[in-house]
């Protein structure tokens, strides 16, 4: 691969199913962005910073190390001080804290350096929030995945409910409006898809449908 894959998209669309796919058929790695925003949350958590103070976080920046790694399967791991804290970044409470942490513009440029570090070295596939129209807006293959929020909302609960956890539809939904709202009407880097990006609707669309879609996109 010569040049990387950007794909934006919501919550819950599938992005990161259908990334991870892609990526193994293609051998380049696949960079979660979202769990950086994620991890940045719950370095914030655990430093007692409250996520909607620009101020302090904006202080407690140059303390955040955050670090990605691969393990050999090619699962992406996150690190704050050295601490694999992948198993924290899954909760609702720290969704709604990356949203809101990802607001914050410094937060946002210290966060594509180090993604813009990681395109640089290799091709590679990225899925966010921002990565068609800012980090690699350079990359002819960029793609926006989408559903709508009544099924991304059903794909939730149908995932809690696999791993046994408490489900709520309507809760549920009306999370993800929320965070639709928020990434999309944030002043910095907001959520949009333009006109050189393929849009993907994958509501009606099984996995498998969805990865041929973005690979043909690829090699169109
Ligand atoms: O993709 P995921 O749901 O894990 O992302 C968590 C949050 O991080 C998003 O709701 C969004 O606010 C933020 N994010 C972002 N830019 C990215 C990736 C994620 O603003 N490139």
């Amino acid at each position: 691969m010569k040049y990387s894959i950007a794909i934006d998209g919501p919550a819950g669309a599938g992005k990161s199913t259908v990334a991870k796919l892609a990526a193994k058929r293609l051998g380049i790695p696949y960079l979660d962005t979202g769990a950086m925003y994620r991890a940045t949350a719950v370095a914030c958590k655990r430093h007692g910073i409250d996520v909607t103070d620009w101020e302090a976080v904006r202080a407690f920046l140059p303390q955040l190390k955050l670090e990605v790694r691969y393990l050999d399967s090619g699962e992406q791991r996150m690190l704050a001080d050295g601490e694999d804290i992948t198993h924290l970044l899954r909760t609702e409470d720290i969704s709604q804290g990356a949203s809101l942490v990802s607001m914050i513009p410094e937060v946002r440029d210290a966060l594509v350096e180090l993604q813009r570090d990681v395109a640089h070295r290799q091709a590679v596939i990225m899925d966010g929030r921002d990565i068609c129209t800012n980090v690699l807006s350079d990359t002819p293959h960029k793609f926006f995945i989408t559903a709508s929020a009544e099924e991304r909302a059903n794909r939730r609960v149908k995932q809690l409910v696999e791993q046994g956890q408490p489900a709520d539809y309507e809760t549920i939904l009306a999370d993800i409006i929320r965070r639709d709202r928020q990434d999309s009407e944030r002043a910095y880097m907001p959520l949009v898809c333009k006109e050189d990006t393929v849009k993907i609707d994958t509501t009606n669309l099984t996995i498998d449908e969805a990865v041929e879609a973005l690979l043909q996109g690829v090699c169109e």
